[in-house]
């Protein structure tokens, strides 16, 4: 990666970024983010009615993007991705789904799905894009989308965060694994962030107002919340940061909140 520069620290200019899974959510939201910060970004999801005009509304604002279709689920999809974008410096992996179960209640197929969209998928696409950044020899810059259930465990979400402990794990195996190729891998932890994924879920007050009582910042994450982290991950002021698993979750996994009140 280009050595540190205090004004451009930060820039993503004359990199190239494929976002797996960038059509709405934090994926959409860390696409943009990192056009804005000079990237050439690839938009890449199942919603390619969606990328197209994302991707163009982001050129006519004067940013680098296109869009191309992936289903993580299929491999040849994946293969054909990975083979066309072999110039990538940045891989952001954020595809994922979620169904909440108990644990006894999940079907084969559910099971197969999540595994498939939140692990297998993305393992596949890491390895063909790390395998090129590892033969040009420039580096790069490689972050997974983990969860809270990368670091802790929550009821009802087992598969989930079986899939996102071992991106965990990869994360770290990588940096080490593709350390001497200058490849930086790293994790983003989101917290409670509101998006399609479980808006449903956040809806009764109750939720809301269990979130003000356990988390130092009581509201519930935006997309732009992570979209800072994924960018500064990406940009050369990162270089010595690699295999962390960072939690972007206002406060959830570090701090309690208690209902004592010191004398005054
Ligand atoms: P969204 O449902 O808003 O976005 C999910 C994204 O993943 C979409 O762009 C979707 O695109 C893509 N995706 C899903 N399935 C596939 C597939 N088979 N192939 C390619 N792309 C796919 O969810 P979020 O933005 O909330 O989630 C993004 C990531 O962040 C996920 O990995 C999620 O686990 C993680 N996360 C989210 C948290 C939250 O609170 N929201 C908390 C912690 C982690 P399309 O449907 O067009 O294919």
């Amino acid at each position: 990666m280009a050595s540190m520069d205090p004004s451009s620290m930060f820039s993503l200019k004359g990199r190239t970024a494929l976002v797996a899974g960038a059509s709405r959510g934090i994926g959409l939201a860390i696409a943009k983010a990192m056009a804005t910060q000079g990237a050439h970004v690839v938009l890449a999801a199942r919603s390619i009615g969606v990328l197209e005009p994302e991707a163009e509304e982001l050129r006519r604002s004067g940013l680098s993007a296109e869009a191309t279709r992936l289903d993580v689920t299929r491999g040849e999809a994946i293969d054909e991705v990975g083979k066309a974008y072999s110039q990538v410096d940045i891989l952001i992996n954020v595809a994922g789904t979620n169904v909440r179960r108990r644990f006894q209640d999940y079907t084969p197929e559910e099971y197969d799905r999540i595994m498939q969209t939140n692990l297998h998928g993305l393992v596949r696409l890491t390895r063909l894009v790390g395998a090129s950044m590892v033969e040009r020899g420039n580096g790069g810059k490689i972050v997974n989308i983990g969860s809270l259930m990368s670091l802790l465990g929550l009821p009802y979400l087992s598969v989930y965060a079986m899939t996102k402990s071992a991106l965990a794990g990869l994360t770290r195996v990588l940096a080490a694994e593709w350390a001497d190729a200058d490849i930086q891998v790293n994790c983003i932890a989101p917290g409670f962030i509101l998006t399609d994924l479980n808006r449903d879920m956040w809806q009764p007050d109750f939720m809301k107002r269990w979130l003000g009582t356990v988390q130092a910042n009581p509201r519930l994450g935006t997309p732009e919340d992570i979209a800072g982290l994924a960018v500064f991950l990406a940009s050369s002021a990162a270089d010595y940061i690699t295999g962390q698993v960072i939690a972007a979750d206002g406060g959830y996994t570090t701090t309690a909140k208690w209902p004592f009140e010191p004398a005054s």
